[in-house]
């Protein structure tokens, strides 16, 4: 008891902020989609570290390369050629479709981010970037001011010509037209509320030209945007929507950067790539979390052309494409194939929607189910008439009652009301049916 007030007062400074603050955690080892804590309690992880850890924790094939590399060669910098560097690229490079050839490592998500900020001015000599409102970009100074995620940024510190644009009620997920999403499941009713939370996509399109047209500089550098929202709660775009956002944003000159640090490497199930769930070609791509399934990694894929407009100075980055991440996320590709990982987050995942619809259809305070293969978001609310999203201690009660009951999942959404399963895409039909009882047990207790 002691020494965990003493450890919590030094880890866990303000900005820091525990998921399990009322009981903290200490996790000691991990394996697969299994956490045990430092009292050798098992937890069924459903959140991967922030939907990181890909594969499974400590996955064999994926352990054997990085104990290759780490006898081999840990560190050069970029300023050598090393083998373990270019065959990655190369490999990671035949994952996408031309002309998005063109690869800079990077230690993290946010540090891809920042780059392709610099990347998308440098190349179209202009300043504004576009994103949607809801949206998770990253923590550095730079792409606080992309984030537009209220919880994660600081009132002063975030950087100028970031515009958060978008029509509100898409970030809560639309309820009505179960035309307007691309997930297993279905809307829970057609809702003939008179807020215009129902509309079909052609009229939230409408919205976004309208948005656009008025308050979208005429000139931009750049519009991200994640294929599915991660730290926003699963949200998804109703159909064609990112398509038409592409257009308006190219026809002022901006470059379509595609952020997959949550939706890559297999993630939405039916694509290796969120972004062709949208029938769209980025002209960049960011990427980090499960390209090294846990190790620090991160990329920016790009073009030729805009590569060339980058290399007019001397990029320097000390970590970025060691020969250890480098081994790491090339057998973490191979894994993916050989393990059968993205039809596994297809099948699973499926399975996980559809039981979590049922499950949806016989409790007012689930509101919405939504997501695709393994990127699944639960919003919770007060009543499904008022759609008040459920009060952060109650989200927190029901949390850490899943928690003791020995299951890890997450949360997120711009209210906090929304739970997040991206789990290890390991993991097993057996494993969500022990997750639904536990879920199902935790809000009985709490409505009760
Ligand atoms: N983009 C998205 C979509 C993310 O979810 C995150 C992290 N949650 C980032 C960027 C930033 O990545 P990192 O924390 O590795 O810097």
């Amino acid at each position: 008891g002691q020494m965990m007030e003493i450890r919590r007062q030094n880890c866990n400074p303000v900005t820091m902020k525990i998921t399990y603050y009322k009981k903290p955690m200490f996790i000691h080892q991990g394996h697969m989609q299994w956490l045990w804590d430092v009292d050798g309690r098992r937890y069924l992880d459903l959140f991967a570290g922030v939907a990181t850890v890909s594969l499974g924790h400590c996955h064999p094939k994926v352990t054997a390369a990085a104990q290759k590399q780490l006898k081999t060669l840990w560190h050069t910098t970029n300023i050598y050629v090393h083998p373990t560097l270019h065959e990655y690229c190369e490999k990671l490079a035949s994952y996408l479709p031309d002309p998005l050839k063109v690869i800079y490592l990077t230690n993290s998500g946010s540090e891809a981010n920042d780059l392709a900020m610099l990347m998308a001015r440098l190349h179209t000599g202009n300043f504004d970037i576009i994103t949607f409102r809801g949206s998770y970009h990253g923590g550095t100074q730079q792409t606080m001011g992309l984030t537009s995620n209220m919880p994660y940024k600081y009132p002063i510190a975030t950087s100028s010509g970031c515009t958060h644009t978008m029509c509100p009620d898409v970030f809560r997920g639309p309820w009505g037209g179960s035309h307007c999403r691309d997930s297993p499941v279905q809307t829970i009713r057609d809702c003939s509320c008179a807020q215009g939370h129902c509309m079909a996509s052609e009229q939230y399109i409408g919205q976004l030209k309208e948005t656009f047209a008025t308050s979208v500089p005429s000139r931009i550098a750049g519009f991200f945007a994640e294929p599915i929202q991660g730290m926003g709660g699963a949200v998804q775009y109703p159909k064609n929507y990112l398509k038409e956002a592409y257009k308006l944003v190219r026809e002022r000159g901006g470059i379509c950067i595609a952020d997959e640090v949550q939706t890559g490497f297999g993630r939405t199930g039916s694509h290796f790539w969120g972004f062709q769930g949208h029938e769209v070609i980025p002209d960049m791509v960011t990427m980090a979390k499960g390209i090294g399934n846990g190790f620090p990694i991160g990329a920016v894929v790009t073009t030729p052309e805009i590569a060339a407009s980058f290399g007019k100075a001397y990029h320097f980055n000390t970590f970025g494409g060691s020969p250890i991440a480098c081994a790491v996320a090339s057998s973490v590709l191979d894994t993916i194939k050989e393990d059968g990982i993205q039809q596994n987050s297809h099948n699973v995942g499926t399975y996980l929607l559809t039981e979590l619809a049922k499950l949806r259809d016989q409790h007012e305070i689930i509101g919405d189910v939504r997501g695709k293969g393994l990127q699944i978001g639960v919003e919770m609310v007060t009543d499904k008439v008022s759609r008040s999203p459920l009060s952060p201690e109650a989200m927190s009660e029901i949390f850490e009652d899943i928690k003791d009951m020995g299951v890890l999942i997450g949360k997120g959404g711009v209210y906090g009301q929304t739970f997040r399963i991206q789990p290890p895409m390991c993991i097993t039909k057996e494993d969500v049916d022990f997750f639904l009882a536990v879920f199902n047990k935790a809000i009985n207790n709490y409505v009760d």
